[in-house]
């Protein structure tokens, strides 16, 4: 059995947000089961010159039009990557947009790299396909459509990004208007590429048992819910795990100071050295973090409309996100007015927030929806205790009573007054120490790995063979 896993993002060559973890993690863990390669695209920011050119290249007929396709691979860790270098999808210096929006030809730029990993597919003799969100979306109907006899498996990561263009994208892409129906691509008038992957795959998953119920309804299933119930026989939710070893407190190249929960002294260190490298004063204080995508997804509207509440108390909250301006216009004021509160949003800075991370004791997460959620695993791993609301993946990976991993604190609904309930309960589990240690070490000790997920994985692939 030879899989090939596609997704728009792999850590650590391009990385906006959980995706990227995943395309590393899942596949690594997998490799310890079946034969799996990825690919993903070879984006213009992305150093060429360090990858290998392989002998293939072909061509591909895109709406009448002919793109010239090469194939570079990488190895990471024991992965082999493949990129896929074709104009357009290459030529960019993002992955998706720019600050003016998303590039207007991502749906030629996406259809190309899915054309290129069926092609891809086809040489390599792989069995299936594992396709990832919508940038990937169109696999399964090009496999379907090809009638080759490769079986694909499409995962959501977050079913509110579905790649929605006008109508007039289907020629653009090549497919023929047949496709312009709603059993179809058709959604409201406009072309969606993630019906393609619900439609179309063998199997389809997401990334949590929770958030595979909740898209089936209409408050998560962001349109989508009436036909997500009707593919919901071949729909299962696998929860993430994160990699043991890149997030990994104990020998983590980022920190000042490395520990386990057997030396939690030197965690410590790391919040000593944070305060002090941004100015905040009281080590005695609890120090809240959080590290995320500057979307309205995580939160963001609850935050503002908590924050002068939450920044009252007598805590520090270093923020670090990237992403809508509105956003950032609004939070930058309250660095001004407290004295306690630090906001990072100078772009993605990975070993900045593993330092966070480490440096922290609470991680508030208060999202509005949660696919499944990684920063709480990572956080968890790191000693930092989760403060999050209960719902999608958030529901399934921290618990506030209750003898699962993750402790935590549990938000039962996302409003001001619950989220500064729970900035109160975590500063009085702040105050009690001998609690609070026992829920890190507890927390430090679970097992966070892709090993039991991608045994289930596994396991379908084995389900779509047989
Ligand atoms: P999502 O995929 O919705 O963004 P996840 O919790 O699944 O959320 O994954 C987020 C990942 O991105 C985590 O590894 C988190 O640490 C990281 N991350 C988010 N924003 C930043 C940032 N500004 N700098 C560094 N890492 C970030």
């Amino acid at each position: 059995m030879k899989t090939l896993f596609c997704a728009s993002e792999i850590y650590p060559y391009a990385k906006s947000g959980g995706l990227a973890d995943v395309g590393y993690s899942l596949v690594k863990a997998l490799g310890r089961h079946t034969k799996v390669q990825s690919v993903m695209p070879l984006y213009g920011f992305m150093p060429k010159e360090e990858f290998e050119k392989t002998d293939i290249s072909f061509s591909i007929n895109l709406g009448g039009l002919f793109y010239k396709v090469s194939i570079y691979e990488a190895f990471y860790d024991g992965i082999k990557t493949y990129f896929v270098d074709v104009p357009l999808l290459s030529a960019t210096e993002e992955m998706y947009g720019d600050a003016k929006g998303d590039y207007a030809n991502n749906d030629i730029r996406f259809a190309l790299f899915c054309a290129a990993v069926v092609k891809l597919a086809q040489i390599i003799n792989a069995d299936i396909i594992h396709a990832n969100d919508w940038h990937s979306a169109l696999v399964p109907l090009m496999v379907r459509r090809a009638k080759l006899k490769i079986k694909t498996l499409f995962s959501i990561h977050n079913l509110a990004y579905q790649g929605i263009f006008e109508r007039d994208s289907l020629a653009r892409v090549g497919l023929e208007e047949s496709y312009f129906h709603m059993d179809a691509l058709e959604f409201y008038g406009r072309v969606n590429f993630l019906k393609a992957g619900i439609i179309y795959s063998d199997a389809l998953t997401t990334v949590s048992p929770t958030y595979a119920k909740e898209i089936q309804t209409k408050e998560f299933g962001c349109g989508l819910e009436g036909l997500l119930q009707l593919y919901k026989a071949k729909l299962t939710g696998i929860l993430n795990g994160i990699d043991e070893s890149v997030f990994n407190p104990q020998n983590d190249a980022a920190l000042l100071s490395c520990y386990s929960s057997e030396t939690l002294a030197k965690k410590y260190e790391n919040k000593k050295a944070l305060q002090m490298e941004f100015g905040l004063s009281g080590l005695k204080k609890p120090l809240f973090v959080m590290i995320s995508r500057l979307v309205h997804q995580k939160g963001f509207d609850l935050l503002i409309e908590s924050l002068d509440a939450f920044l009252m108390e007598d805590v520090n909250f270093v923020l670090l996100a990237n992403g809508d301006e509105n956003y950032k216009k609004t939070l930058l004021p309250y660095t001004k007015k407290y004295k306690n509160f630090r906001f990072l949003c100078n772009g993605y800075d990975e070993p900045l927030s593993h330092r966070i991370y480490a440096a922290g004791d609470f991680l508030l997460m208060p999202s509005l929806y949660e696919p499944c959620g990684l920063n709480q695993m990572i956080a968890a791993r790191y000693g930092t205790i989760p403060v999050v609301h209960r719902v999608g993946g958030l529901k399934d990976s921290v618990h506030e009573r209750g003898g699962k991993c993750a402790h935590g604190i549990v938000m039962r609904e996302a409003s001001k007054k619950t989220l500064i309930g729970a900035v109160k309960r975590a500063i009085m589990l702040y105050n009690n120490n001998a609690k609070k240690e026992e829920m890190i070490s507890f927390n430090m000790n679970c097992n966070f790995s892709f090993a039991k997920s991608a045994l289930l994985y596994h396991k379908l692939y084995k389900k779509l063979l047989s």
